[in-house]
């Protein structure tokens, strides 16, 4: 069997973590691919302590790698959209298979570069992209293809999860944990894309093209960040049972997909309440099997790597086999796509957490309720909180049924305007998560 050369594209924390993991455990890799997998370029524009290339060819420009003749498979590793993007359209032109852990490249011009891909009869791989070293896309595109994927729900960004999870523990205030999580290097110096729910819904909007068969659609993911959760919600929310998480939410429903990225609270008993830290994990409800849960390391040089070489052996695997042999990106043939709609956020159903501050005098309560009844909308728990000493208004905290987002915000909107309520409400979607 000839032997696999690969080229990767980007030596930080992913791709020296693969050169590593590679050349660590290349006499497995190459039991299990049928073919030794080699390491012969790399692109890197400065060198990394982390990894010793030795003989390996090293180019600073990494388009050397895409247009060198020996390289049968380019790993992208260096993120974000531009140069990434023109790079596998051009490793793919030369006829080589891709594999990729950028998740953004893969959820806005993934339906393009799979449509290259398959023009020019190679792969594109991608496990990497959601969830780092969790296998969650094989899961889908192949554990659980005899199933109908009813819903998903995950944590799918670390750095939101450590936040939440040190809220909750330490009681501490969010732009505090944010700052710590920025030293531990958890979060980016700009942390807008992981706590403004940007990553996740890039991971999510993969996740549910696979899970529904539908083409990737990030622009219709709905999506809201952390930033306003405050420790007294978290404190609330156990007080009623549940923890917040921030959740990528993709359902099947009569009239579309779901696909929303939101802070949620979920109930305290389910496991995934329970994941904390940096750790991911993913929640799968399907027809057959019923519900399945996923969890391990969404990020880190090896964990991410470990689903990389996941990628490279697969396609060593196939590497000699016509395209039709193989597993097709999005799970399902490119014919059978569905063109079933998403949903605006105005038609999702979801149950809500309300957090008031209202003038302390009687019939303040009943007032509230009275309004919700009026709007049918179910009221599940109602905790009212004593007034702080000498202080005159109060807290109510209120749990609804399931309703219609654009029925709840005219209630809402309502609601506001009632003169004893003091200041703007704070409002959660809470999910069950009970299939
Ligand atoms: P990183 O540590 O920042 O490494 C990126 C590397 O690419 C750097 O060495 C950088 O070089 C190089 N690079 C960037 N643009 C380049 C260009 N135009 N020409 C040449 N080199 C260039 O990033 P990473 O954490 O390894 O992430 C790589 C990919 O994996 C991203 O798509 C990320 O989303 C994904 N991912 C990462 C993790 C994780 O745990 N880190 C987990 C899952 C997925 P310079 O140092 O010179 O800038």
């Amino acid at each position: 069997m000839r032997a696999i050369n690969v080229g990767i594209c980007g030596l930080g924390t992913v791709g020296s973590g693969v050169f590593n993991v590679i050349n660590r455990n290349q006499p497995t890799l190459a039991a299990r691919a049928g073919h030794a997998i080699n390491i012969t370029h790399i692109g890197a524009r400065r060198d990394n302590p982390d990894c010793q290339p030795g003989s390996t060819k090293v180019s600073r420009d990494i388009f050397a790698v895409v247009n060198d003749p020996d390289v049968d498979i380019v790993v992208e590793l260096i993120g974000g959209l531009q140069p990434a993007k023109e790079l596998v359209l051009q490793a793919i032109a030369n006829g080589k298979h891709v594999i990729t852990a950028n998740k953004a490249l893969i959820a806005e011009h993934g339906n393009e570069i799979f449509a290259a891909a398959r023009e020019r009869g190679v792969e594109v791989a991608f496990e990497a992209a959601v969830a780092g070293g969790v296998p969650i896309i094989k899961v889908l595109r192949e554990g659980l293809s005899a199933n109908r994927i009813e819903w998903l729900a995950g944590i799918i960004n670390g750095t939101g999860n450590f936040i939440l999870s040190e809220m909750r523990d330490t009681g501490r205030a969010f732009d505090d944990v944010l700052e710590e999580a920025q030293a531990l290097g958890y979060a980016e110096a700009d942390p807008t894309f992981d706590v403004e729910g940007i990553d996740a819904a890039h991971k999510l909007a993969i996740l549910a093209s696979i899970a529904f068969g539908i083409p990737l659609q990030f622009d219709k993911v709905y999506t809201e960040g952390i930033g306003r959760v405050t420790t007294q919600d978290v404190r609330y929310a156990e007080e009623l049972g549940y923890r917040i998480k921030h959740l990528g939410i993709a359902r099947r429903t009569e009239e579309g997909i779901e696909l929303r990225v939101h802070p949620t609270l979920i109930p305290q008993q389910r496991l995934i309440a329970n994941v904390n830290g940096v750790m991911n994990a993913i929640l799968i409800e399907a027809d057959a099997v019923g519900p399945t849960l996923y969890y391990g390391a969404g990020a880190g040089s090896e964990a991410t790597a470990s689903a990389v070489i996941a990628d490279i052996v697969d396609v060593a695997r196939t590497i000699d086999a016509g395209p039709e042999q193989r597993v097709p990106a999005l799970a399902f043939q490119q014919h059978a796509l569905s063109d079933e709609p998403v949903l605006p956020i105005d038609a999702v159903r979801t149950a809500y957490y309300l957090r008031m501050s209202v003038v302390d005098e009687p019939g303040v309560l009943s007032s509230i309720t009275r309004m919700l009844s009026d709007a049918d909308i179910s009221i599940e728990a109602v905790i009212q909180k004593e007034p702080k000493k000498g202080a005159t208004t109060a807290t109510i905290i209120l749990l609804t049924d399931v309703v219609q987002e654009r029925h709840f915000q005219q209630t809402l909107t309502a609601l506001q305007n009632l003169p004893t309520i003091t200041e703007p409400v704070m409002t959660l979607r809470m999910e069950s998560l009970d299939g």
